[in-house]
């Protein structure tokens, strides 16, 4: 099927023959990880790629042939091209898996791997969250190991929201339709040249998806769209944005996800081994396995036998509003024509998603997807803790600390998220091959060879570009007149480089906290009034669009941003998502996260600071409870007894901040280095880089579940 590629018209017309290469750099988010590639497009022509918001797909399309044509004969742009070209198609060209030993005779894929959501890049705003930027991680991470793996999604065409705060502090949502045409996706072409289009199985009234593709190096993430001229109005809406509200059309998603992806497998002719469940979004796919199974012959129990030990399901969250549960009656309505296929009957079906302590709430997709996995894991060690204890009642008659669930913490993308000039530092003093070692501790514990000044000043370049960055945000919604003067200044026009900087920024969820670190002004005033060692504090987030008290968590945090008193110390920046986020994870000096334990499950942001020098400031709950090294940032216990958590949490912090973090920042030498601080900042990029990267989080996947698994059916 993919070879009617080669049948597609071009769709840069315009590019001239000797730069033909740039169509399918622009349609490999390769392109995203790769300085290099990034530099290309902005030599071009730096204001079209700021413009195009960093796509070089919209950039070329609307881009002049004349100026391509100059390109094209302009002997300094050929030689990066030629440069950037060979580096692409070599990493392209490799085919073997170092970390897969074992042969997959029947099968093209390793594993197809699920995920509702993927954060890879913004000009693709499948994300929410967290879950989707792990996702997105994952694959990208895949690509680089060679890892034969095939990814499944949606195509939402509104996206998630886009935030804007009205003059009263409301969160408005917003809804920017993405156009395909421009963004780094492909269409995936039927035999007779139109785009494929799939019927998800036994849905009745039928509905049916057409199928996109994302190229994320040499892995293939293929989409859903829902919005195709054969489905009515209701069925079109299915995958319009992320996470609707309405309970029916969130489970008629899942029927999409889960049934309507192993069907999309099937018409590509994408076999795989083993299905990866990132979270119980997508646990219909169980079904369609057994149901395969089945049709080759198999009763329902063997069929379930079989798929058992070829699933493996991610949990993402101890909070109970991240696990779906459906009604009975919708589950009816949608289901009664599967169970039979199935050979079991209503209320066997209902059983397979029951939780046992709540057998009457409806039909438990995180109890399902446990069931019928064979291995399952939490996202940090202290997440599986809590995981056990919540899901002891599907496993009765083992002791808690026995439940089958594993872990494998959470890592990022080290490619994707170190800064390009923190990079450059790197490839100086670790050596320029240092990122194909990135997962070996030896390479960063270079760290030390460092001079204190160069990291400093690298490190002082980037908060001088996020705050740079905030400004001009400020500025453009400013001229564009339809914001008033005080929401401006809250947005972050006071903000001032040579201050200490803190950073928060996420999901405006309640159990985050926001607003922790405000928790007594009276307090921080005087450290935001402080002439001589003043702090500020940027926040960005977005609250769910039907989550209330979230939005009147950050209607609060606005209207303290615009209130003199705090003296223009505190900013709040609009709509956070992957950009704003890489500016903020490179250029703040700590980086602040006071979730209500243990319901962080993970948390990847404060790693992705590390990574690039930005210490962390945490409760001890998620990733923290392993990253923290008494030297690398700083750590907050909870104590589960307090009456007043909050205050006390805060006034922990506010300790730490008074005696440890503020002196040590602000002791400078006499040409302006404050080497005790730079001693932090390397410790926490020494403890992170090897230990919180994807590269790190994917191999252990490999060698717990994947290999595990594969050995046992070699076996049978
Ligand atoms: C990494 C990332 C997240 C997830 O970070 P948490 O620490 O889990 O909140 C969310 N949003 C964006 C834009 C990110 O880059």
């Amino acid at each position: 099927m993919e070879s009617l590629k080669s049948m597609r018209p071009p769709l840069f017309p315009h590019l001239p023959e000797r730069l033909s290469g740039l169509e399918d750099l622009a349609e490999n988010l390769w392109w995203s990880w790769n300085p290099g590639a990034r530099m290309l497009f902005k030599t071009l022509d730096r204001q079209a790629w700021k413009e195009s918001g960093h796509n070089p797909d919209k950039m070329l399309r609307d881009f002049p042939r004349e100026l391509l044509e100059k390109a094209g004969t302009d002997a300094g742009f050929i030689s990066k091209y030629d440069d950037v070209m060979d580096t692409f198609h070599n990493y392209m060209k490799q085919k073997k898996c170092r970390l897969l030993d074992k042969a997959l005779p029947d099968y093209k894929f390793a594993v197809a791997y699920f995920s509702a959501e993927y954060g890879l890049h913004r000009s693709l705003p499948f994300y929410a969250g967290g879950l989707g930027f792990l996702a997105g991680d994952y694959i990208k991470e895949c690509s680089d190991l060679c890892f034969p793996l095939v990814a499944v999604g949606f195509m939402y065409p509104e996206g998630y929201l886009r935030q804007q705060i009205r003059d009263d502090g409301w969160q408005e949502n917003l809804v920017e339709p993405i156009y395909r045409e421009a963004a780094p996706i492909s269409k995936v072409m039927d035999k007779d040249g139109n785009q494929l289009v799939v019927k998800v199985p036994l849905t009745d009234p039928p509905i049916y998806v057409a199928v996109w593709k994302v190229a994320v190096g040499r892995i293939s993430l293929y989409l859903m769209d829902t919005d195709v001229d054969i489905n009515d109005p209701w069925n079109r809406g299915i995958s319009a944005r992320l996470y609707t509200g309405d309970l029916e059309q969130r489970l008629r998603q899942e029927i999409v996800l889960g049934l309507g992806g192993a069907e999309m497998l099937r018409a590509l002719g994408v076999n795989h081994y083993l299905l990866h469940l990132n979270e119980g979004h997508a646990a219909f796919a169980l079904l369609e396995r057994i149901r395969g199974a089945m049709s080759a012959g198999k009763g329902f129990a063997a069929a379930c036998e079989k798929n058992i030990n070829t699933t493996i399901f991610t949990t993402h969250t101890p909070v109970p509003a991240g696990h779906d549960v459906f009604p009975f009656q919708l589950i009816e309505k949608y289901f009664n024509s599967y169970w039979p296929n199935l050979d079991i009957d209503r209320d066997t079906f209902f059983q397979l998603g029951i939780h046992p302590e709540k057998p009457d709430a409806g039909f438990n997709m995180t109890a399902f997807a446990m069931r019928f996995s064979g291995y399952r894991n939490a996202v940090s060690k202290r997440h599986a803790e809590v995981s056990r204890k919540m899901w002891q009642g599907l496993w009765p008659d083992v002791p808690e600390d026995q439940v089958p669930i594993d872990y494998v913490t959470n890592g990022v993308h080290v490619p994707t998220w170190i800064e390009p000039k923190m990079e450059l530092l790197m490839n100086k003093y670790l050596g320029v091959d240092w990122q194909d070692k990135h997962d070996d501790p030896a390479t960063w514990a270079l760290i030390d060879s460092v001079p204190d000044n160069e990291l400093w000043q690298t490190h002082y370049w980037l908060k001088v570009k996020l705050i740079d960055a905030i400004r001009e945000r400020s500025r453009l919604r400013w001229a564009n007149g339809d914001a008033g003067a005080s929401i401006m200044l809250a947005g972050g026009a006071f903000l001032d480089p040579s201050v200490l900087t803190i950073g928060f920024a996420r999901r405006f969820a309640t159990y985050k906290r926001a607003l922790l670190i405000l928790n007594d002004l009276e307090r921080l005033k005087k450290h935001f009034k402080d002439r001589w060692r003043p702090i500020q504090i940027i926040f960005a987030g977005k609250a769910h669009p039907a989550d209330d008290p979230g939005k009147r968590l950050l209607q609060d945090l606005i209207n303290l941003a615009r209130n003199p008193q705090l003296g223009g110390r505190i900013a709040f920046v609009e709509d956070y998502g992957e950009q704003l986020g890489q500016y903020l994870v490179h250029g703040v000096d700590v980086w602040l996260n006071t979730p209500l334990p243990p319901l962080e499950a993970c948390g990847t942001s404060g790693m992705k600071a590390a990574l690039n020098g930005v210490p962390h400031l945490s409760l001890v709950d998620g990733w923290w409870g392993e990253g923290f090294n008494g030297k690398n940032g700083w750590a907050v216990e909870h104590e589960e007894t307090s009456d007043s958590p909050d205050s006390s949490d805060a006034d922990k912090i506010y300790r730490i901040l008074e005696e440890e973090i503020i002196p040590l920042y602000y002791k400078m030498s006499n040409s302006g280095i404050p080497h005790d601080w730079v001693k932090v900042m390397k410790a926490s990029m020494k403890s992170n880089g090897a230990g919180f990267s994807a590269r790190r989080m994917v191999r252990e996947y490999i060698e717990k579940f994947y290999s595990r698994s594969l050995e046992r059916s070699l076996k049978e």
